[in-house]
């Protein structure tokens, strides 16, 4: 049986990463992996999560099965991080919520869910977008159609391009949209623009579903959500997968969740039992411990600070380096202007450079990054960022 397979090539960031610790040059640069990283190139356990962790283990008095929706708790929690306390979706029970391995397993959860509610979806997503958007939506065997999203050479939003085409969508199609940070290329949408979706959507019927993966790493913990909870104010249908990992920094613990706002209350529970027997049939059931720990971390006042300082911290040095960055390419007097990427958001941008010269950065210089010239803010640092600004602008001479 196993003869019928057919080999299939590495992914590409998980090979560059391999190549990258195989390179013995001391001046090399990781800016392929989406990771957050510290001044020191580390991935640090934030301090809130050790605390939680050790409340965790002195607290905890069994690891029985908990049920396919995971921790109510957290649930409760992780809905009220994204929509407020108050938000009208919740006071209704119109929305079921389930914890989730990542924003991966809540992103496939809900590809199986659109796909019971009808086998024939489209959905609709960024061009570009993050790529394993499609195998995920593709595992459920949904329809995939792409809308015009960043235009790399103007480094801008297509937004009338995007409006153009889903204008062209049709009613119960699907809208795959980047909360924050859109990755891969740091272009979110403004305000006006999220109005103007939230109108479209509701006049066509569509079905808005959000993907945010790096809520408070962009504007802020609150000002990250305006475009989901827009859409939840405004859409009677929607779908939210949202993912822990970056934000309380859980990536191998596989924190998420998938949240499902149905028309009304009767529905909702209609829903529920769907979404419940679609986890039941997949895994079973999710992790526990990144859960307990965010769970732990929000249900407490002192905790839920500490966290939020700490993002605070990630989120602000994230945004001078892409100042710094800017500042130090221009300073060695390349034509081209970087201006734009400290006006993108989160943890990526476009350099806008060609495969050559990503590839001549990698074998001249030992900096790594993917084909497209996305980078990986996080990866500069104060030693490094001079390096990496001069040899690009050699690269470009
Ligand atoms: N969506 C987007 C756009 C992402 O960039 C990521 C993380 N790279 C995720 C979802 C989910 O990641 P995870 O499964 O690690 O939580």
């Amino acid at each position: 049986m196993f003869e019928h397979l057919h080999g299939l090539p590495a992914d590409p960031i998980l090979n560059l990463m391999v190549q990258y610790r195989q390179d013995n040059n001391p001046l090399k640069v990781d800016l392929g992996v989406g990771v957050y990283k510290d001044e020191q190139g580390q991935t640090p356990i934030m301090q809130a999560v050790h605390a939680a962790e050790t409340h965790l283990l002195a607290s905890e008095t069994t690891k029985t099965y908990i049920g396919p929706a995971g921790s109510e708790g957290f649930c409760f929690q992780i809905s009220r991080l994204l929509l407020g306390n108050d938000h009208a979706v919740i006071k209704d029970q119109r929305i079921t919520v389930a914890q989730t391995p990542g924003g991966c397993g809540a992103l496939r959860v809900a590809a199986e869910f659109l796909a019971k509610c009808d086998p024939d979806t489209t959905v609709w997503v960024s061009d570009p977008t993050w790529a394993n958007h499609i195998p995920l939506l593709k595992g459920a065997n949904l329809t995939i159609t792409e809308y015009p999203y960043y235009d790399g050479e103007n480094k801008a939003i297509r937004f009338d391009a995007m409006m153009s085409a889903l204008e062209t969508a049709k009613s119960g199609d699907v809208v795959l949209l980047h909360g924050c940070c859109h990755n891969p290329s740091g272009a979110d949408l403004n305000h006006e623009q999220w109005n103007s979706i939230a109108e479209l959507v509701v006049r066509k019927g569509l079905i808005p579903f959000v993907d945010i993966a790096y809520q408070g790493l962009g504007d802020g913990l609150v000002e990250d959500t305006y475009g989901a909870r827009l859409l939840a104010d405004k859409a009677p249908e929607m779908l939210i997968a949202s993912s822990c990992s970056k934000n309380f920094g859980l990536y191998r613990d596989r924190t998420g969740a998938v949240m499902v706002i149905s028309a009304n209350q009767t529905q909702a529970s209609v829903s529920a039992s769907n979404l419940f027997s679609i986890i039941r049939g997949i895994y079973s059931m999710p992790p526990a411990h990144g859960a307990a720990i965010v769970e732990t971390i929000l249900g407490n006042e002192a905790l839920t600070k500490q966290w939020d300082d700490e993002l605070t911290m990630m989120r602000e040095r994230i945004l001078q380096l892409r100042h710094q960055l800017a500042k130090e390419i221009a300073a060695c007097g390349t034509e081209q202007s970087f201006a734009f990427i400290p006006e993108q958001k989160g943890m990526f941008s476009f350099l806008g450079i060609d495969k050559a010269q990503v590839a001549q950065l990698k074998d001249e210089y030992s900096i790594y990054m993917v084909d497209s010239s996305r980078i990986s803010i996080a990866g500069l640092s104060s030693s490094n960022i001079q390096y990496v600004a001069q040899s690009l602008s050699a690269v470009l001479k």
